[in-house]
């Protein structure tokens, strides 16, 4: 008797999300890894009742390049037959027939309640089959069970259990993007904007959109307005702005939003209110479905490739009559949650929504999303509040050091108005610790910062000087005669040495006992105690781009792209970008490279062409290797590939420090700016000053003591000692390599 192969099916269902495409990849081809049959089902739910050609099997290449593709390629739909028991019925005989009784569907909270109706009832709805005589008792007996596993497929990250659901971040970057947009045009005009974004139930795509693009004021369904007469408080906010200088006014509404009576708050509404009580040029956009479209975001793309191949590990391993599992993510690592929990805990916040009871809601949305929107608070006021005359204000410097990384203007903005909203003068250092030696400080008042929540580059400066001998003595007096109380460093390794030669001198310089809070930004993402640092995911960003146009060139040859991209000593960049673009090879500093390594690399390089490959792309870092470097990995494949296939270079070079910061990074600069303020005016006061630096791990904001820095550090290779992304290595060979090529390698 021959082995049947284990069969798994496959599909995405409700509304479309950019990002199913990487998950339906990673499925097919962890699947296939593992010795499985995987098969798509083509428009969801409609074709696991029609079958036919709606389910079809699929190999490894009939998931190639559709990693960066929006939407999903096996096409999505609803269906109200699925809901009825004949139609789940009608769905089992499909499934039976061709032997899969496991199966990944990648939808919303509806496509999921109907997987795990349809995994109960499946005993009985085969037990119908057979006494139909539709299927024989053979075929029922030798699939007892459905094994399901979920994957939320929802722009609105309106999912309880999981941080993020596929396609939240892609839609966050069409609703910044938008929001600039609309910003410049509105600056030049003096415009107010009303702007219509995404999100029934869910106001993450409001609130988020608004910190990110730096709007005015915003609308979401968990917190509506606390006062009855809301509309006059906006007014007020609003005309005191314009006072005060702002060009642009600009409005965000959730699709949802309505009043603490359940009275909608819709764009035309807003508009209307704007124009009768300021007498403002008002227009309004509704974003709608532009926020669905285009390619993925990098994390879109790596996050949901994690997703899909556990989920298929899921499948594999779990009990048949396990309770399924949805496949999530939480403080940055995968999970396995019990699916209908979290379906439930989902529908609790709409319900809580509709009951008017809006403290249950937000509680639900847990406290992140409750600390965003009090940022979103402050941040939006046209001034700062009132001081207290009874208390004296401090004086905090905010500066940055090392390379320039996307969203340390936001950074700056977010940290000089939470500051003096909270009663101090905050003063702004110019060129790095340079600025700091030659007394190049000056006082920041709150709309210098205006339109900087936004804007890529260092406003302030910064460079990698590292203050020595007599230097140290002149920024003891700078800290003096600017009454400097504290320093918010916001920057890479150089800056991160620095504050730490700062503290290790305190006991030489008295002026130095100030807290000092360093924040990290590099696109590098090489500080210690920070899983992610400012500037990392823009650059992640610009890399992806970058490559799906150096893929698109390639349409007509048979080519290999070496890409050479950015990171130091760290391969952060280097493999992330692999992951998200569907590179073959990644090449890391913390591996290096050495001659077997490029030997089998090349060898099953010519294979793949051999066998009718067209496009194969490598990723290197740029110190992945100093004698290996990119061009000579060129020539050598270059060489050795003959006519088979040609080779090209890109070094991608700076325009990976540049650019606009992509929402995440706006986002986590404008939380973590907020959390070392707080801590500056905690320790000021102080008698034994702390040096400390922030940073996310697990997803959570945690302040490490300044000593813990050469604990955490590699000092040789400038990175730090552990980092979480080296466990993902080796997703990047099992996504990118046929098995076949895995026998090949063991001969
Ligand atoms: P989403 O998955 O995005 O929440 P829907 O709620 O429209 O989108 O659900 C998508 C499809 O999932 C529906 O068209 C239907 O086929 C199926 N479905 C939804 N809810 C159920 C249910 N309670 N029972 C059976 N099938 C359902």
């Amino acid at each position: 008797m021959t082995n049947t192969p284990i069969r798994i099916g496959v599909l995405t269902s409700g509304g479309d999300a950019p990002g199913m495409n990487a998950a339906v990849r990673a499925v097919v081809r962890t699947g296939i890894s593992h010795g499985c049959e995987v098969y798509a089902i083509y428009e969801g739910y409609k074709g696991l009742i029609q079958g036919g050609t709606l389910i079809r099997r699929m190999d490894w290449s009939s998931v190639g390049g559709i990693i960066q593709r929006g939407g999903t390629i096996i096409g999505t739909a609803r269906s109200a037959e699925f809901r009825t028991r004949e139609g789940r019925r009608q769905a089992a005989a499909n499934l039976v027939t061709l032997g899969i009784d496991r199966l990944v569907i990648i939808g919303g909270d509806g496509s999921l309640t109907g997987a795990d109706l349809f995994r109960r009832e499946w005993p009985e709805l085969l037990a119908e089959l057979v006494a139909a005589g539709t299927i024989s008792e053979a075929q029922a007996a030798a699939h007892p069970h459905l094994r399901i596993a979920g994957i939320v497929g929802s722009i609105d990250n309106d999912f309880c259990g999981t941080d993020m659901t596929i396609g939240a971040d892609t839609a966050l970057h069409r609703i910044t993007e938008a929001i600039d947009a609309i910003s410049s045009t509105a600056a030049s005009h003096q415009r107010t904007f009303v702007i219509e974004v995404m999100g029934r139930n869910c106001g993450y795509l409001a609130l988020m959109g608004a910190i990110a693009g730096g709007a005015d004021w915003a609308f979401i369904p968990e917190m509506p307005p606390q006062m009855d007469d809301w509309e006059q408080h906006m007014c007020d906010v609003l005309r005191i702005g314009r006072e005060h200088g702002r060009r642009d006014s600009i409005v965000v509404v959730a699709e949802g939003a309505c009043d603490r009576h359940g009275k909608p708050i819709t764009a035309h509404y807003v508009k209307k209110v704007l124009e009768e009580r300021l007498g403002e040029d008002t227009r309004v956009t509704i974003l709608g479905h532009v926020q669905r479209g285009g390619a993925p975001s990098a994390f879109d793309r790596w996050m949901s490739s994690l997703l899909g191949a556990t989920a298929v590990e899921e499948l594999l391993n779990a009990d048949a009559d396990a309770e399924p599992k949805l496949i999530g993510l939480r403080e940055n690592r995968v999970v396995r949650l019990p699916l209908m929990t979290c379906v439930s805990d989902t529908r609790q916040v709409a319900e809580a929504i509709a009951q008017h009871d809006y403290e249950r809601a937000i509680a639900m949305r847990g406290n992140s999303f409750v600390e965003a929107y009090r940022t979103l608070g402050t941040l939006i006021q046209s001034q700062p509040s009132p001081p207290d005359r009874l208390r004296r204000g401090h004086r905090f410097a905010v500066m940055h050091s090392g390379g320039p990384a996307p969203g340390m203007n936001t950074a700056v903005r977010a940290a000089v108005r939470i500051g003096i909203d909270r009663g101090h003068t905050m003063l702004g250092v110019r060129n790095g610790f340079q600025g700091l030696i030659d007394g190049d400080i000056f006082e920041m008042d709150w709309m210098s910062v205006s339109g900087w929540a936004t804007m890529g580059g260092a406003e302030l400066g910064t460079n990698r000087k590292i203050p020595q001998g007599s230097e140290l003595y002149q920024i003891a007096r700078n800290i003096e005669r600017f009454g400097i109380d504290g320093i918010l460093m916001i920057g890479g390794w150089a800056g991160y040495q620095a504050a730490y030669k700062l503290y290790s001198e305190r006991h030489i310089f008295p002026a130095f006992n100030i807290p000092i809070i360093c924040l990290p930004a590099t696109i590098d993402n090489n500080l210690p105690g920070s899983e992610l640092s400012l500037g990392a995911d823009t650059a992640l960003n610009s890399i992806v781009h970058a490559v799906d146009r150096i893929k698109q060139s390639a349409v007509a040859s048979r080519r290999c792209f070496i890409v050479e991209v950015m990171g130091r000593d760290c391969g952060y960049l280097a493999l992330m970008s692999g992951l998200a673009t569907g590179a073959e090879r990644v090449y890391l500093p913390e591996e290096g490279i050495n001659l077997r390594t490029l030997q089998s690399d090349l060898d099953e390089m010519m294979e793949w062409f051999r066998r009718g490959k067209r496009l194969s792309l490598i990723i290197r870092n740029e110190k992945a290797n100093p004698i290996y470097t990119t061009s000579f990995i060129c020539s050598l494949f270059e060489e050795e590939g003959g006519k088979l296939f040609e080779v090209r270079q890109a070094i991608l070079g700076h325009l990976q420090q540049g650019g606009d910061p992509s929402p995440f990074d706006r986002i986590q600069a404008t939380r973590l700016a907020v959390r070392c303020i707080e801590f500056l005016i905690e320790h000021a006061d102080r008698q034994e000053p702390v040096g400390a630096f922030i940073g996310y791990r697990g997803g959570k904001v945690q302040v490490h003591p300044i000593e813990d820095m050469p604990r955490l550090m590699d000092p040789v290779h400038a990175r730090p000692r552990e980092q979480w992304w080296l466990a993902l290595r080796q997703m990047t060979r099992l996504l990118t390599t046929p098995p076949v090529f895995h026998q090949v390698e063991q001969k």
